[in-house]
């Protein structure tokens, strides 16, 4: 297949893409034909305030390389405003094929200090907001009967993380988003998957860094680029992956994972129907063989990335 021809005529909003993940994959989208609606509120890791530069800047880089692409400004948090990404990509392009829900923030605190409004502001961002934009870019999808979905979960809430109980419910949320999209949607033609990616950003520089095994992990992620992120997120796009959907991806610099889903691991049947007492007796050191370990990322990817 021809490199620069894989998204030829189909129009990508690319959520965050003023930084990091995101601005890579709204470039790697453009060099393969892709005009972009680049969406970036430019706030901080945190998600307070705003800045136009971020996603100018990506604009500007696409449009320097021969590429189409026009800024969003707005906040995924916003129902209609996410109407209007929508709504920019048809005024200017005409359709949209492709949508990349990537924007993200981060408060991590332990869990008996974090507040209301941590919780709030990180799933109103990664969760509402995944919402917000795959409900405006649905309409069109149906109508069309095609579209790609996109998105981004994390191994913190694959797997597990300290400090990030707002960021894995909803990384986790987002999971179970991408999937109902690709069963609800799989009539019209639609596709979802969702990607884990390791990337050194901004964001990884906010990971509170207690102990020596943190600083050693965080020195790692640093050797990871997001482009290798951006290539598989294009990947999933191309019509020729069209029987792709459903699925749980990690990227790591140079290694790409299907992660598992959940499924049943184990059963235990009891004929009488169980009570509590023959649950604790029975059922539980039955499965205990089966049980996870209260694993971190990091305990499961141990190996330095390649
Ligand atoms: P980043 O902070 O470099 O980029 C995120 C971008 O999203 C920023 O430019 C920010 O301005 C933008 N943004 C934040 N809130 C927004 C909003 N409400 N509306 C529009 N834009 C908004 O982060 P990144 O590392 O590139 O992360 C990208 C995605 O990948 C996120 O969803 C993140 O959770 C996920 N992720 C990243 C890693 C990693 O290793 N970098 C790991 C796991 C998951």
């Amino acid at each position: 297949m021809s490199e620069d021809k894989m998204l030829e005529g189909k129009v990508a909003l690319v959520t965050g893409a003023g930084r990091g993940v995101g601005a890579e994959i709204a470039k790697m989208m453009a060099s393969r034909g892709a005009k972009i609606i680049v969406n970036d509120l430019g706030g901080e890791a945190d998600g307070e305030g705003t800045d136009q530069m971020p996603a100018m800047e990506t604009v500007k880089a696409i449009r320097e390389s021969g590429g189409e692409a026009e800024a969003n400004f707005d906040s995924v948090g916003d129902f209609s405003a996410a109407k209007g990404m929508v709504e920019q990509a048809l005024d200017h392009y005409g359709r949209i094929d492709i949508l990349v829900n990537n924007a993200g923030i981060l408060r991590d605190v332990i869990f008996h200090k974090m507040t209301e409004e941590d919780w709030d502001a990180v799933i109103n961002v990664h969760l509402k907001g995944s919402f917000n934009t795959s409900r405006a870019a649905a309409t069109y999808f149906r109508k069309q009967e095609s579209g790609v979905f996109v998105h981004m979960t994390s191994t913190s809430g694959l797997i597990g993380n300290f400090g990030q109980a707002n960021y894995a419910a909803a990384k986790l949320g987002i999971v179970g988003l991408s999937k109902s999209l690709a069963l609800d949607m799989s009539r019209f033609n639609v596709r979802s998957n969702i990607i884990s990616p390791f990337a050194w950003s901004r964001m990884i520089g906010t990971i509170p860094i207690n102990d020596e095994a943190q600083r050693e992990r965080v020195e790692k992620l640093r050797a990871m680029t997001p482009d290798k992120v951006a290539v598989m997120a294009t990947a999933l796009c191309a019509d020729t992956a069209r029987n792709v959907t459903g699925q749980v991806f990690a990227v790591r610099n140079n290694e790409i994972f299907l992660m598992s889903q959940h499924r049943p691991l184990r059963g235990m049947h009891e004929g009488k129907g169980w009570t509590p007492e023959s649950i604790v007796d029975h059922a539980f050191p039955a499965l205990e063989t089966m049980f996870y370990p209260l694993d971190r990322s990091a305990d499961i990817f141990s190996w330095d990335p390649v």
